[in-house]
Parts: C-alpha cells; sequence; structure tokens
C-alpha cells in the first residue's frame, strides 16, 4: 500500500504539443493518501484512462513525476511498480481452471501453497466463484471472468495499489450492486490504496472516500461524495453530479445580493467575483422550495421519478429544476425561494468564497 504524489504531472499524445489545449492531461499536482478509496469519474475522453496509465506505468507523462511512497517510479516499467491492475474487459488463462487463474499472481511469486489456498478461497466466496472453482475458464460467460479478473486484482495482499477501469461494464446490474458493495468492504478490511475509473456517478459514489472529478484533461474537484453535493468547486461537477445536476444561470453580483433577470436574490455573503468575465448562481433543484410566496416561475412538465418529483420551470427566461416531494401539489401560479446557504457562486467556472 503506498501513498501516490503525482507531481506536475502532463501529458500530451503528440510530441509537438505547446498550448495547453494540445495535452489530454492538463497539470496534475496532488497527494493520495495511502490506503484511500478513489474514484476517477468524468465524461468519456476527459483523461481518466490518461491518467490512471501513467500512475500504472503502462504510460510516460510528457511532463511531472509520480512517486509511491516518496520513491520516484516515473522511469519504472508497469512490473517493478507492484500494482494490480483490472481492465474493462476480462483477461484470463482459458485453459486454466477458475482457482488456478486466481493463484496465478500469487504462485508467481512463490507464495506458500497454504497462504494461495486461504487467499483464493476468500476471494473465491467474495466473488461468488466458489461452485466453480475447478472448471475451466474458457466455459464460463463474459461477467464470470470479469469476476475472475476482478478476483486476480484482490488477491495479493503486498500491491501498492490496485488499479481499476471500468471493471464492471460486462456485469450483469445485480451483480454489479453486489461486487461494489464487496469491494468497499475488502477496501475497508484491507486497507489497500485503490484507484477507480468511471463515468458512472453512481459508482464513484457508492465506492470511493474521495472521487476525482475530471473535466476536459483536469481536476476539477477531489472531494467526498457529500462535498461534491453540497460544494461544487467548478460548474462541471454541479452540473455531472447529481440527477438533475445543478441549476446554473447567469447572473450578475452586487454586495451580498445577485440578480438573475430582474430578480435579487439574498446570498450568504460577499462573494469574491473579482474581474471575471462570466458570473453564474448555483442553487441545486433539492434546495428550490415552491410556493405561494417569492419569486415568479412557469411551470413546464412535471415528472414522477418514485418518491420524489422534478418540475421543470423557467425561471427569468432560464430553465429552473426543482425536486419536491411525490405528494406535494404545484400550485398554477408558483413562486420560488432558493435556500440561502445552498447558493454558490461562481466566477468563470469556479466557485468563490462568500467574504463575510
Ligand atoms: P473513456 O471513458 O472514453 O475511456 P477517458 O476519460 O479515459 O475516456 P482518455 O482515454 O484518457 O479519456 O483520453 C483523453 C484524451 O486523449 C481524448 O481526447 C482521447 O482522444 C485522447 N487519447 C487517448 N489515447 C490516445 C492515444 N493513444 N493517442 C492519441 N490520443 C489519445
Amino acid at each position: 500500500m503506498a501513498r501516490i504524489n503525482l507531481e506536475h504531472i502532463r501529458h500530451a499524445y503528440s510530441a509537438k504539443a505547446k498550448a495547453a489545449g494540445d495535452y489530454a492531461l492538463k497539470e496534475v499536482h496532488h497527494e493520495w493518501d495511502d490506503g484511500g478509496a478513489y474514484a476517477l469519474l468524468g465524461p468519456s475522453g476527459c483523461g481518466k484512462t490518461t491518467l490512471l496509465n501513467i500512475i500504472s506505468g503502462l504510460l510516460h507523462p510528457s511532463d511531472g513525476r509520480i512517486l509511491f511512497d516518496g520513491v520516484d517510479v516515473t522511469n519504472l516499467p508497469t512490473q517493478q511498480r507492484d500494482i494490480a491492475q483490472v481492465f474493462q474487459f476480462p483477461v484470463v488463462y482459458d485453459t486454466m481452471t477458475v482457482f488456478d487463474n486466481l493463484a496465478f499472481p500469487l504462485r508467481n511469486r512463490h507464495v506458500p501453497e497454504a497462504e494461495v489456498k486461504q487467499r483464493v478461497q476468500h476471494i473465491l466466496e467474495m466473488t461468488d466463484l466458489a461452485g466453480m472453482a475447478q472448471k475451466r475458464a474458457n466455459g464460463l460467460t463474459a461477467d464470470q471472468k470479469q469476476k475472475i479478473s476482478l478476483g486476480r486484482g484482490l488477491v495479493r495482499s503486498d500491491v501498492n495499489a490496485i488499479l481499476f477501469d471500468e471493471p464492471l461494464t460486462v456485469i450483469d446490474p445485480h451483480m454489479k450492486w453486489v461486487l461494489r458493495s464487496q469491494l468497499k468492504r475488502l477496501h475497508r478490511q484491507s486497507g489497500f490504496t485503490m484507484v477507480y475509473v468511471t463515468h458512472d456517478q453512481t459508482e464513484a459514489l457508492t465506492f470511493a472516500d474521495k472521487v476525482v472529478v475530471m473535466h476536459d484533461g483536469q481536476i476539477v474537484q477531489i472531494g467526498t461524495p457529500a462535498e461534491l453535493f453540497e460544494r461544487p468547486s467548478h460548474t462541471f461537477v454541479g452540473y455531472f453530479i447529481g440527477s438533475p445536476g445543478m441549476n446554473v444561470m447567469p447572473a450578475q453580483v452586487d454586495g451580498a445580493m445577485a440578480k438573475v433577470g430582474d430578480q435579487a436574490i439574498a446570498l450568504a455573503g460577499t462573494p469574491e467575483v473579482g474581474n471575471a468575465t462570466k458570473v453564474e448562481l448555483g442553487i441545486r433543484p433539492e434546495f428550490v422550495r415552491l410556493g405561494r410566496e417569492g419569486m415568479p416561475i412557469s411551470v413546464g412538465k412535471v415528472e414522477d421519478i418514485g418518491r420524489l418529483k422534478i418540475v421543470r420551470a423557467s425561471f427569468c427566461g432560464q430553465p429552473l429544476a426543482i425536486v419536491v416531494p411525490e405528494d406535494e401539489a404545484i400550485p398554477t401560479d408558483a413562486k420560488v425561494t432558493f435556500e440561502k446557504d445552498a447558493i454558490g457562486i461562481y466566477a468563470d467556472s469556479w466557485r468563490v468564497g462568500m467574504g463575510g
């Protein structure tokens, strides 16, 4: 297990890269705790796999250094980094039994056979493969094979980190839920540093202690699920986390008031927007209150999503989503208020402090 330091890492796939836009991974400078469970979350093409491959050693960064427990491993190949990896698609030895597939990383490192048996048995039970331990892998389904890959990633006890690249893509939905919970439990028991790449927010939020949100080659926030929900650092985080995402609308700020269209909204402090060219107000749909008092809206459609309803409205010409309990009546002349403490002000897409 190791602490991971990413020191001024950047990566461009073209040797001729000069401008920031040429870099698939813009500057990343962070320390990830020993034993942490991190999820790299973001849409396709935002640089998750690039960053994961730099950590694993499959890719050498154009700039910067990577350290495991203070030791520079930037120039070490994958095999010498002592990491386990689980990829999106199964990597198994078809002619071996399930047991032998799982035992392979241990026997390769000359682990005593009694310990091999004990560790493999534990993984067999965890992945629900105990009943087929002596079966050859070639007859198994894609999701059973992926469980073997997952198990092989987890079977060693001496790794610096375990890296997962969208490992549950081929697993059926129910098993996905089971494995995700088991991975979380295993993380708590083992204390391994785990890095898990996904574009699925549910997967990231249930697995990780810290979610690393990436956008356009940049890390825009590292935070607990609660922090990402309550205080998104960037409008992208607000929009990407949550369903529906945060409402973001153009605003003007004057002291402790924000103006959206012709509506004045009281803020919890005085935001420091500096010389920003773009100022926006962000409020999550869960913190917009619907009632007979407040600012006028025009209600569009109402979506029933079980215990809650999503009201799609228009506010000062801007789309506004509002989440209300299923049984709440929606007046035809509904008005809204925004919970003051839940309002964020964003200058050029980044959340600013509220001053005094
Ligand atoms: P996905 O979820 O689709 O795997 P990702 O977030 O993992 O996406 P990356 O695969 O890291 O994103 O890609 C980041 C950017 O780098 C993208 O614009 C992609 O087109 C580009 N890229 C990735 N691999 C290469 C490569 N081998 N050569 C050139 N460009 C690449």
